[in-house]
């Protein structure tokens, strides 16, 4: 399917992913069976339209290589594994692509300068690690070789991987180039930290933020990827997947890799996945959430300890109780969460829980995860921390909501006690909270 023959969004994520389909390779490495491939080598996107996830990029990228449009310079930002370098290198490619026409932004990929992208043979396209390469130096010899027209070809690209890395006197000495690049030299810059390049270096190239591959598209991809390589992964597995890639086809693929190594014959197991990645199933944490909420402390922790004995992280058993909470005030609240962060089998027991739970308590735990994922992050002892943060926490989720609570102090003042009736535990408990919270607040008064 051609890039102009499918609509963007959502069409255009099933279409990539649709797409998504091995790498020609040359033949003498299909014939030796020995060469091992990783996934992420073996489907590396070739053209524009295989790319997963990066929608609104690819749409400018094309549109501006059909009106030729794209300056000299382009720099592609974003967290690591999403495909900075992967599109910096099709469009290398289209741009050298012999074949290609305005009408279509995609390289041929037959050609003779196609082939040889293919094989790592391109003379005229050279990539740089600026991690490596950082000295002033470094990028004298790029600007050079950029005095030279390409052996053959319209352009000699030149592709700086981690661009931030470049020292200061790098960064001047390649300005002048930017700010003048002969016409056969065109620079694709990729970086993590954005912040770290000088202003008279951005102001100078055209910028693209690449975002990370939500969780439905990931599952949805990863899937594709099992169905070519007869691999059995239930939603379940692919949901475990999607979560450790964090947004990165990348980091997928190889988590892919790694259980189809674990795996025994061709079917994925969550068992091996929790292990293998250490971290809790979806079930475990489903069951810590409707212990919190039960509420019983005692087995919360006991489960809470069950699931850290299994190499689990108090980071990973926080992150996950905080999606899993997010769903649940999305479920409370009718709102359809922003992406698919729980598996479907989780669906049902997350509805019970919906509704037996108040919005009040579901907010107050949020409240109360948010800050202790803070306090994690500071912690040398984050197992414990999670531990008494879980007590606080299923302490909490009896508590009545404060609208309830003001409604019985209100009707409560409005009632006089009657010659010999005493206070119950709860209203005697209320009234010493009533009369905190006056000492709080001097001077405050009960609304009748
Ligand atoms: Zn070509």
């Amino acid at each position: 399917m051609d890039v102009q023959d499918c609509e963007f969004g959502q069409d255009r994520k099933k279409a990539a992913v649709a797409n998504t389909k091995r790498v020609d390779y040359p033949a003498s490495w299909r014939r030796d069976m020995s060469v091992y491939i990783p996934l992420a080598t073996k489907y590396r996107p070739q053209k524009f339209s295989d790319v997963v996830g990066q929608d609104m990029v690819v749409r400018i990228i094309t549109r501006g290589l059909m009106k030729n449009r794209l300056g000299p310079a382009l720099l592609f930002s974003g967290a690591r594994g999403i495909g900075k370098t992967t599109i910096a290198r099709i469009l290398a490619k289209a741009w050298r692509c012999e074949n290609r026409t305005d009408a279509d932004p995609e390289p041929c990929c037959q050609c003779m300068s196609c082939r040889n992208f293919l094989q790592g043979n391109q003379i005229d396209v050279v990539e740089i690690d600026a991690a490596s390469n950082t000295g002033v130096d470094d990028v004298r010899e790029i600007i050079e070789s950029s005095r030279y027209a390409p052996t053959f070809g319209k352009f000699k690209i030149f592709i700086v991987d981690e661009v931030h890395m470049l020292s200061k006197s790098a960064f001047n000495a390649l300005l002048k180039t930017l700010e003048e690049p002969p016409a056969h030299v065109k620079f694709l810059f990729a970086t993590t930290e954005t912040y770290k390049i000088p202003e008279t270096v951005m102001s100078r190239v055209l910028k693209f933020d690449l975002k990370k591959v939500d969780m439905e598209l990931m599952i949805q991809y990863l899937s594709s990827i099992c169905n070519q390589e007869e691999i059995l992964a239930n939603a379940d597995v692919l949901t475990m997947i999607a979560r450790a890639a964090d947004g990165s086809i990348r980091d997928g693929l190889s988590v892919l890799d790694q259980a189809i190594n674990v795996a025994e014959g061709n079917a994925l197991s969550s068992a091996d996945l929790k292990s293998m990645l250490n971290v809790s199933d979806d079930n475990d944490t489903m069951e810590l959430l409707e212990l919190i909420f039960s509420p019983n402390i005692e087995s919360t922790i006991k489960k809470y300890r069950e699931i850290i004995t299994n190499n689990v992280s108090a980071v990973k058993v926080i992150n996950a109780l905080v999606d899993n909470v997010h769903v649940l005030t999305c479920l409370k609240t009718h709102v359809t969460p922003l992406e698919m962060i729980v598996s479907d089998g989780l669906f049902p027991r997350l509805e019970k829980l919906a509704k037996a739970v108040s919005l009040a308590a579901v907010s107050r735990i949020w409240q109360m995860l948010l800050k202790g994922i803070h306090e994690l992050k500071f912690s040398d002892r984050p197992e414990i921390i999670l531990e008494m943060l879980l007590i606080r926490i299923t302490y909490a989720a009896e508590l009545p909501d404060l609208r309830e609570l003001v409604d019985e102090i209100v009707k409560k003042q409005r009632r006089p006690l009657a010659i010999n009736e005493k206070m119950s535990h709860t209203e005697s408990a209320m009234e010493s909270l009533t009369q905190e919270a006056f000492k709080m607040f001097p001077g405050a008064k009960l609304e009748q």
